[in-house]
């Protein structure tokens, strides 16, 4: 038994759709790696096809699936099954590699396409009934926890680059010991490539890099070998890897999922202009970019000296997500121990309390005969400077008080 299949019964029917008739379908890559590690079934699965990009279309259509065009190109359909989508592929063979970008054809020799696949454990594939296609030992490597190079390492790096990164992001997610010398020996022979890679390539593979369960000791593992500032490129000001390893160790203790964007920012976002210089050099979205701008800004910065109140402001007016991201950088970057008991009440207190809506409106100050204009958004600011400073009342005595104040002090 398939156990992709019996976890998604959905997908037995795209095998039923593109096997038989001459042509053969197998999943590929991440998905199989995972479930053979035990590590459970995913929902993007990848699946590798003899059949032509267009026989794929045909075949999908004829059998009613949605069918998309995904970068047919490329060779890649997608055949939504029970509204999973799934990306098929047709077999290529590399004919050209310029270390960036790959001139592939299509071809229908299940070890061709196995050889042109990164790592021993990235080239497996699992047939409808389970059975497992692994030409390269790949199986036994990734039980080992073993991120070994299809091929002589340094040529398949010269093919492509990105695959130093990539050696790393595999070796922080499934390795175990220390990371394949030969792999790390040609990494560093090869990093010159690096620069002329994509920045949304590399984008991709470091916010996974970041994440990854050994994450922090890879990037531990890639400063020491120099390879750390190639691969940020454009965007590596100062990085500071310790406190991002600090930063893994404070979530693990408060059980709080690693997020990329937050231990991108603990690795280099200490000042506003290096958000700046990580937005463009890591193609940032604006969204992210926010995020780092609230753990960059010198004005936001938080630790255990701060009164109660203070806090609470904080918490108020950054919102719960940005507090939390800025006090477990600024915690991570203290040096102070994960189980420091100030640093953790600091930023447990999204959990223990919730900051209120603010009770009042122009209105209160319409009736009491302000006229309508800049002077109501101006007084009704001061009257919630005053109600924080008063610790957030909700009591209409307090914030009748709170009215009559704000319009005495205009
Ligand atoms: P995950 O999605 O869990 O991060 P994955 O194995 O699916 O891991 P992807 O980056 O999604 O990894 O790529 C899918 C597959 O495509 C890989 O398993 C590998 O076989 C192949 N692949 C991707 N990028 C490269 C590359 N730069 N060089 C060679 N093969 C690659
Ligand atoms: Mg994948």
């Amino acid at each position: 038994m398939n156990p992709l299949i019996a976890a998604h019964p959905d997908l037995d029917r795209v095998f039923a759709v593109l096997n038989g008739e001459g042509e053969e379908v197998r999943i590929v890559g991440g998905a199989v790696r995972d479930v053979l590690l035990g590590l459970g079934t995913r929902f993007d699965i990848d699946l590798a096809t003899t059949a032509l990009p267009q026989e794929v279309v045909r075949r999908g259509e004829a059998a009613g699936l949605k069918v998309v065009p995904t970068g047919i190109e490329h060779g890649t359909v997608t055949l939504v099954s029970g509204g999973i989508p799934y990306e098929v592929t047709t077999l290529r063979e590399d004919v050209e590699t310029d270390g960036r970008h790959a001139r592939v054809v299509f071809g229908r020799d299940w070890s061709q396409d196995a050889a042109r696949r990164d790592f021993t454990m990235n080239a497996l594939y699992m047939d409808r009934d389970g059975a497992v296609l692994d030409l390269f030992g790949g199986e036994a490597d990734a039980r080992a926890g073993r991120v070994r190079f299809i091929g002589d390492p340094l040529a398949r790096i010269r093919e492509d680059y990105l695959r130093i990164l990539r050696l790393f992001r595999f070796h922080a997610s499934y390795g175990r010991g220390p990371i394949d010398a030969a792999a790390l020996a040609a990494s560093i022979e090869g990093h010159d490539g690096l620069a002329q890679l994509s920045r949304e390539r590399v984008r991709a593979e470091l916010m996974k890099l970041l994440v990854a369960p050994r994450g922090a000791e890879t990037l531990a593992e890639m400063e020491r070998a120099g390879l750390l500032l190639p691969v940020l490129g454009s965007a590596a000001g100062m990085p500071d890897v310790a406190a991002v390893e600090r930063l893994a160790a404070i979530e693990r203790h408060l059980r709080l999922d690693a997020d990329s964007v937050r231990r991108l920012g603990a690795l280099l976002a200490s000042a506003p202009e290096d958000v700046e210089r990580l937005r463009e050099g890591l193609r940032l979205s604006n969204a992210e970019a926010k995020r780092l701008e609230a753990i960059a800004d010198p004005r936001l910065a938080l630790d255990p000296s701060t009164t109660d109140l203070e806090r609470c402001a904080a918490l108020y007016h950054m919102g719960a997500e940005p507090y939390r991201d800025r006090v477990l950088v600024d915690f991570a970057r203290s040096g102070a121990a994960s189980d420091d008991i100030d640093w953790n009440d600091l930023a447990r207190l999204p959990e223990l309390w919730t900051a209120p809506k603010f009770p009042l409106n122009g209105g209160a100050f319409l009736a009491r005969g302000i006229p309508p204009g800049p002077e109501v958004g101006v007084t009704l600011r001061r009257a919630e400077a005053l109600w924080i400073e008063r610790g957030f009342p909700e009591d209409p005595l307090a914030l009748v008080s709170i009215t009559r104040d704000a319009m005495g002090k205009g």
